[in-house]
């Protein structure tokens, strides 16, 4: 019989003689058996920043009971190992050590992996990469490709954070009070060409599928709702008034057509094109403008950000009544890859265009009161759910009790049985942008031509594999901007459809 002494688990002997023995065995290769289920587990990859912590091994113990008792059960499991290896911090590390992106990331996994297999996990390591491997990352080439051919991978200008000191393009997150979380410089709003992936295209399909995720928390399926953000609205144009040629109308789209007769002002924002349009004409448009692309291109930075406006004095008129005007303002608040990038503030409804139109001395007529208290508007905004019942007062249907959802479909109604714009659902999910500006990254197979434009590699030529230093021209990482720019062996390519010489 063992002592009690003897029973208590001593990972020092007994794991290293059961992991030993697992080895030996092969316990954890998954082998190719028509005779039994498969099964695969897979956990997320773990980035390799040098160290393993908690949370990893909470994660990887989590996956680890799974593919075991899957195992147990009689399935051919497959529990693989990988590591999310491209990005900025492997790039940051070299520029600071004065190494390469590729030593520090092979080196990190190296040392993560030592710490990661004492812990006796069942994986197959034999099955082990990192996205940073050539023949991974060929694979995303080609999907890339067949993407790109199916019309779901496009090129457009989009407004991007640019740290002007580290010359790259942040994401949102690198952003830090304005200012790039890395050089600590004054961000810069600019407008690029890039890459996007046009998962705008399955919005509603995407909805349509959260039904089927019964077994889902509810929290989370009502994140992801929200996330997708399906709304209702009115689509319609302001004819303008003094307005440069080109600009007779301005378009808007509007969830809440129901507050049109309590409109004050129109904002458009700092990137649309009639802003952009008076910023070439206008030295006072140009200053304001400069100013408002400091601010980074969230939602969360733009609504922290002092509501400001510049008045161009230019004016719309209101839709349904001929000689109301309302003045148009450019506005630092107005996203311009939101809806059409001009808004309608009907000030009363909204606690944004109430400070707004209050700083800036405009009126704020109330459209609805609450049943109970016909107060009207001061300083806070009256904004009930949509589903509350209010008083119109200024709606469509004239004196009319009802909810906000009632009131915008009459408002859609009445507007479209006047030729005033549609109605139209419209999602708040954007398509992604992906910014390959710097090395560290899996790079876009396609060429630039000068005559055939945009041409996606053969899939034959892949992977298109990042140089290193092995032909001879060194990789400086000590310089900001792109490395891959000051690489003409690796930049300078053939064009696969005509032969000509091209750019990557
Ligand atoms: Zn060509």
């Amino acid at each position: 019989m063992a002592s009690p002494t003897d029973a208590r688990y001593q990972p020092q002997a007994i794991e290293a003689k059961w992991q030993a023995a697992w080895q030996e065995a092969s316990c954890f290769t998954a082998r190719r058996d028509p005779d039994r289920p498969k099964y695969y587990v897979l956990e997320m990859f773990p980035y390799p920043s040098g160290r393993i912590h908690m949370g990893h091994v909470r994660n990887y113990t989590m996956g680890d009971v799974v593919a075991r008792y899957k195992m147990a059960q009689g399935f051919s499991v497959l529990h693989p190992m990988g590591w999310d290896a491209f990005g900025m911090p492997a790039e940051n590390a070299a520029m600071a050590s004065g190494g390469h992106p590729k030593d520090w990331t092979y080196g990190n996994i190296a040392d993560m992996r030592a710490q990661m297999q004492p812990l006796g996990l069942s994986i197959d390591w034999s099955r082990e990469f990192a996205t940073c491997d050539p023949e991974y990352y060929g694979q995303q080439q080609a999907m890339f490709i067949d993407m790109l051919e199916a019309g779901l991978v496009y090129r457009k200008n989009a407004v991007v954070n640019w740290d002007p000191v580290d010359m790259t393009v942040l994401a949102n997150e690198q952003v830090i009070d304005g200012k790039g979380w890395r050089s600590g410089a004054e961000v810069e709003r600019r407008e690029l060409t890039q890459w996007f992936f046009r998962i705008s295209e399955y919005s509603e399909e995407l909805l349509a599928a959260l039904d089927g995720l019964k077994e889902w928390p509810e929290k989370v399926r009502l994140m992801q709702r929200n996330w997708i953000g399906q709304s209702r609205g009115l689509q319609f144009a302001f004819s303008t008034m003094d307005a440069p040629e080109g600009f007779d109308r301005i378009e808007v789209y509007t969830t809440r057509p129901d507050t049109l007769l309590g409109a004050s002002f129109v904002a458009v924002s700092p990137d649309h094109p009639l802003a952009k349009h008076l910023e070439r004409h206008d030295p006072q448009v140009a200053d304001f403008v400069t100013d408002c692309r400091r601010i980074g291109t969230t939602e969360e930075a733009l609504e922290k950000a002092e509501k400001r406006g510049h008045d161009t004095g230019i004016r719309v008129r209101h839709p349904f009544e001929n000689d109301w005007e309302l003045p148009v303002y450019i506005a630092n608040f107005i996203l311009m890859d939101y809806g059409t990038g001009a808004i309608f503030g009907c000030p009363a409804h909204d606690q944004r265009d109430l400070d707004f139109a209050r700083k800036y001395g405009l009126p704020h007529p109330d459209v609805f009161v609450a049943l109970e208290d016909e107060t009207p508007v001061t300083d806070t905004a009256f904004v009930p759910p949509k589903t509350d019942k209010v008083r119109y007062i200024r709606g469509f249907a004239g004196d009319a009790v009802q909810t906000g959802l009632e009131a915008v479909e009459a408002a859609i109604a009445f507007c479209e049985s006047r030729g005033v714009g549609h109605g139209v659902t419209q999602y708040r999910l954007r398509d992604w942008g992906l910014s390959r500006q710097r090395y560290w990254g899996c790079p876009i197979p396609v060429v630039h031509c000068d005559t055939c434009g945009v041409v996606p590699e053969r899939k034959e030529n892949l992977p298109i594999a990042l140089p290193y230093d092995e032909d001879g021209t060194p990789i400086d990482f000590s310089v900001p901007g792109n490395p891959l720019d000051r690489h003409p062996s690796w930049r300078d390519c053939a064009c696969p459809k005509c032969g000509a010489p091209a750019r990557r």
